[in-house]
């Protein structure tokens, strides 16, 4: 069978994968100068594009990078992007780098950043542990202070959580929970964390140190409207473990359910039910709220 081989999108060109290439000098590449979002389409719905482009841009001013294209130009490469790539069902990652420049770390000797989109099919975790939920440990490895590089910049910057990641690797999970330096509960690797205990639902404040994930703040709202309580609140481990649910948000891992941590079950083991109505209303969310791709075969995935 030939494999199909999908198109990135280089500062407004469309390159094969294989051909997609930046240079070594990038400052992306030499020092992580250069900021991301990842960004889903659920059946030719992209999901809060918006909202992911706007971040994007507010992690450029922190940065003092300039996007050399307008946010509505973004948003139409990305969706031009789905569209030569006849994909409806697709995880996006924008990449918008330094660009190419001297060794030294002083940026202004990169003279254009580097625009890149790349579409594909994308499945974080095996699909039945969204039925069966995930395990997870806490790592030793701290969340970034936000005073050094505050998380909310979704930069490229991510060792820490490659860190953090690995060390879930090495516990034998999937995923993890970092800690911040005062032992407050944070996030995982890439997603956003909720409990609920006695019908009432917590994530971090990310002050704490989390980046300001879509998929959370869409929870967040999500709670609002159905008369769910969710408040943005400071825990700590202990709390964690005597949870009734644990649920993890992101746009790559979705809404997920947690059922063990550092080898304690939560609840009765199972996916509770509060998470398990939030992430029925959430994914008829995915396929309405955002921006329709046009043109795209039905069958497209
Ligand atoms: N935290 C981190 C560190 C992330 O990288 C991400 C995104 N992958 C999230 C949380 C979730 O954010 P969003 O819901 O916007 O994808």
């Amino acid at each position: 069978m030939v494999m199909k081989e999908y198109l990135v999108y280089i500062n407004g060109e469309f390159v094969p994968r294989s051909k997609a290439v930046v240079s070594v000098f990038d400052h992306g590449f030499l020092y992580g100068d250069g900021i991301f979002e990842g960004i889903r389409s659920y059946s030719g719905n992209v999901f809060c594009l918006k909202e992911h482009v706007k971040r994007l841009y507010e992690s450029a001013k922190s940065i003092l990078l300039t996007i050399p294209m307008t946010p509505e130009e973004m948003e139409q490469a990305i969706v031009e992007t789905l569209q030569r790539n006849d994909l409806a069902d697709a995880y996006i990652r924008v990449v918008v780098s330094r660009g190419p420049g001297d060794l030294g770390l002083d940026p202004r000797s990169c003279t254009r950043p580097n625009v890149i989109i790349i579409a594909e099919a994308l499945a974080l975790f095996p699909q039945e542990l969204y039925e069966k939920g995930l395990r997870i440990v806490t790592v030793p490895t701290r969340r970034n202070i936000p005073d050094a590089l505050n998380p909310k910049i979704k930069s490229l910057n991510y060792l820490n959580n490659v860190l953090i990641r690995m060390e879930a690797t090495q516990s034998g999970v999937m995923e993890a929970l970092t800690l911040n330096q005062e032992g407050y509960v944070c996030e995982g690797s890439g997603d956003n964390v909720f409990i609920v205990k006695n019908g009432k639902i917590l994530t971090p404040p990310t002050y704490l140190g989390a980046l300001e994930g879509i998929t959370r703040n869409v929870v967040i709202e999500l709670c609002e409207h159905l008369g769910i309580s969710c408040k943005e609140e400071p825990f700590t481990r202990h709390d964690v473990y005597v949870a009734d649910e644990i649920f993890l948000t992101g746009t790559a891992a979705e809404m997920i359910p947690v059922v063990e941590v550092d080898s304690r079950i939560i609840g009765d083991g199972k996916p509770g039910p509060v998470t398990k109505r939030l992430i029925e209303e959430f994914r008829k969310l995915t396929k309405v709220r955002g921006t329709k791709v046009p043109g795209l075969s039905p069958l497209s995935a």
